[in-house]
């Protein structure tokens, strides 16, 4: 730290991302990427618009944005656009969360909604999940503050129905309750259909996962055009290019070739039904996850184990060293080969430990 760093910031402590490593690593599923690169279209579409760099990007997102709102079947002035869905989650704690306003999310969820609330000193409140790591709609009545929740949660995987979100966003009327759906394309269910009869909800999206573009930063958040507009106050306020040319040009060639993601999709849910019961068979047990990764856990192989056993063998997986979840492990899904030789690594582990 220099001398001159704000004491403001003096406890920050910031998000730590997954590890993307250079050196052998075999098969890296610690960061819930998408196993198949885009469709050659995208490629196509940034090397074109490469050509355009010397201009500035539409602050608007316009073409990207009336398609992506088309294909939701929202209005474009209901939908923002951001640098990765990083970028409208710390919006909304900008926007939304002050001192009488405290955001209030799960003690087990995404990692970064506490560093949001601290980077932007708004103060939070931790809601501890059941002991099966479910979510009580119940908690979330009558917030405090605004709500966030990611569905499907991560690292749990697990999902809360339409259903119950709807009545968390009935008891919460003063509240803006924001649902993070970066996984909800593996889920299957989507709170979008929510917007128009909901003006306290923001849900918010990525195409980071199901669309492959982790690497590009593309993400957005839908909510009614009074909630879109106040989101777009703070992206003027801060970075008004912040969907570079590039992104906003693959993007929109991503979306026209939403079949090919679909697909990948469909190959990813059914590879992850079937890497949950090879891992069963060896033992583990699991969240019942909706997401494109598996929470599991082995009774004879602690979370830090099973971590360094499958390094070793050039296999990277995540785990939170906290404690209600350190003898996790989160393993994303790959492709069908990448999970078979998963499989066989964990199996030579388990066995050695016998
Ligand atoms: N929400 C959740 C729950 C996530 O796991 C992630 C991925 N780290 C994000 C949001 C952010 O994804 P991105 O910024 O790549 O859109």
């Amino acid at each position: 730290m220099s001398r001159f760093f704000s004491d403001k910031y003096r406890e920050l402590e910031p998000y730590v991302p997954g590890e993307q490593p250079r050196d052998r690593i075999l098969i890296k599923l610690n960061t819930n990427e998408n196993p198949w690169p885009p469709h050659p279209a995208v490629a196509a579409a940034a090397a074109e618009e490469a050509g355009r760099l010397h201009l500035y990007s539409d602050p608007e997102c316009t073409a990207l944005r009336e398609e992506t709102a088309a294909r939701l079947g929202v209005a474009p002035e209901e939908l923002l656009m951001t640098n990765g869905s990083d970028e409208i989650l710390n919006f909304a704690f900008m926007a939304f969360c002050d001192e009488r306003h405290p955001a209030v999310f799960a003690d087990i969820t995404y990692g970064f909604y506490s560093v949001f609330a601290r980077v932007n000193r708004v103060p939070f409140r931790r809601v501890p999940l059941r002991p099966d790591f479910s979510l009580r709609p119940e908690d979330y009545f009558h917030s405090p503050g605004p709500v966030f929740i990611a569905n499907p949660n991560a690292p749990t995987g697990l999902a809360l129905s339409v259903g119950e979100i709807r009545r968390i966003l009935e008891t919460n009327p003063e509240n803006i309750v924001v649902i993070d759906e970066a996984y909800a394309d593996f889920s299957g269910e989507t709170c979008v259909g929510l917007i128009r009869e909901f003006d306290n909800l923001l849900v918010t999206r990525t195409f980071s996962k199901s669309r492959s573009l982790a690497g590009l930063r593309l993400g957005f958040g839908v909510g009614c055009e009074a909630v879109i507009r106040d989101l777009k106050t703070i992206q003027y306020s801060t970075n008004p290019y912040n969907v570079d040319r590039i992104a906003q040009a693959a993007g929109l060639a991503c979306l026209r070739e939403d079949a090919y993601n679909e697909a990948h999709v469909r190959d990813i849910i059914r590879t992850r039904e079937k890497t949950a019961e090879g891992l069963k068979d060896l033992g583990f047990d699991m969240t019942d996850s909706r997401a494109n990764f598996l929470f599991v856990r082995h009774a004879a192989l602690p979370g830090d184990a099973l971590c360094r056993a499958l390094r070793e063998r050039g296999i990277l997986i995540r785990r939170f060293d906290s404690e209600r979840i350190g003898d996790y492990s989160r393993i994303t899904v790959g492709s069908p080969e990448q999970m078979d030789r998963l499989l066989d690594a964990v199996r030579e582990i388990v066995e050695e430990k016998q």
